[in-house]
């Protein structure tokens, strides 16, 4: 439905997205997961036909976005990050005025009652859209989207500025409307992602450094990752035991627990499964292990390190994904 080869985007001298690569099938719905400036908006400026781009190519639903752009453009509905509402307008008046803007071939009021019942707000299509609450006018904003009954619908952070009850509201709709549309959203919030997304595109600093199923990503973590051990010792003594553990990368103490037990975190060196060789370890000290749990990152935790990296070359080790020596080794 979407596909994205090379692209690359320029602002003067300013290389704002690089050699981004990526498909969507129908019917996805797939989250477009980076910090501030990360590119996202950038990338989806494109895909809309509403930016050019310096290098790449993209095709919607076959049609090329540079070649043939009005082909393209009919099959999406953009929400951008600041909607274009004419507040002056009523809803109503202004949907209208959107549907002749898309020269949409449908019969007219059907077509708009049907948008101002999906999105519930035919109670308030009379009403001024300046003297609309944020979270109706953003209603109103994936309402003029939809007018022309696009398939694919790109969503640039749709719940920013919306209070809680608003954000559910439109997470709600998000999740109908991607029962039968192609979704792409973007947000810098990593549970605004998670609650509607099975598929997350994580772009940090202008490079797609993830693809995955947002499962995935937190599983690939969680196994190469830190594990808490519950442990009924002496403090001092287990950090010392377990940090000579063969594997291990290093021992934090958690602190006292319950029936004097300490909680320890456990880092292993990449992608080595240090649980036997722990076990074994306390044992032989003669000590009790009440629990040994791997500390599963929520996905929440995960951006943050991502975020936290020098530069994406160490984000995408930390995923444990294509990094340079690999894609060597498979040349060789
Ligand atoms: P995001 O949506 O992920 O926050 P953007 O796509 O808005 O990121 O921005 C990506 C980078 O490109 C940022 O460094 C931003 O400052 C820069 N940028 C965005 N738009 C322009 C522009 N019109 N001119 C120059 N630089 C821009
Ligand atoms: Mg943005």
């Amino acid at each position: 439905m979407i596909s994205v080869t090379g692209l690359s985007k320029r602002y003067g001298t300013h290389l704002a997205v690089e050699n981004v690569n990526f498909e969507i099938q129908k019917g996805e719905v797939i989250g477009f997961l980076g910090p501030n400036g990360a590119g996202k908006s950038t990338i989806m400026n494109i895909l809309t036909g509403y930016l050019s781009m310096t290098q790449g190519k993209v095709l919607i639903d076959g049609f090329d976005i540079s070649e043939n752009p009005e082909d393209a453009k009919r099959r999406i509905g953009y929400l951008p990050e600041i909607p274009p509402l004419y507040i002056d307008m009523k809803v109503r008046e202004y949907l209208n005025f959107i549907y002749d803007l898309k020269k949409v071939k449908f019969p007219k009021k059907p077509h708009i009652d049907e948008i101002l019942k999906l999105v519930k707000i035919d109670n308030v299509q009379n009403r001024l859209i300046k003297n609309l609450s944020k979270g109706y006018r953003q209603r109103v904003g994936f309402a003029q989207a939809l007018v022309g009954n696009p398939d694919i619908l790109i969503l640039d952070e749709p719940t920013v500025g919306l209070d809680p009850k608003q954000i559910i509201e439109i997470r709600n709709l998000i999740s109908r409307l991607g029962k039968n549309h192609t979704i792409i959203l973007s947000s810098h919030i990593l549970s605004e992602i998670q609650a509607v997304c099975k598929r997350v595109i994580i772009i940090n600093r202008g490079e797609i450094i993830a693809d995955d199923m947002a499962e995935n990503l937190s599983n690939k973590l969680s196994t190469d990752h830190s594990l808490v051990a519950r442990i009924i010792c002496s403090e001092k003594e287990m950090l010392e035991a377990l940090s000579t553990v063969k594997g291990v990368k290093s021992v934090t103490s958690l602190g006292k627990n319950e029936e004097n037990s300490f909680d320890f975190l456990i880092e292993p060196e990449y992608g080595v499964d240090i649980r036997a060789a722990v076990f074994d370890r306390v044992v032989s000290r003669g000590k009790t292990l009440l629990s040994l749990t791997s500390n599963k990152l929520s996905l929440e935790q995960i951006f943050l390190r991502l975020t936290e990296t020098a530069n994406n070359e160490e984000a995408k080790e930390l995923l444990g994904i294509s990094t340079d020596a690999e894609t060597e080794e498979e040349e060789n």
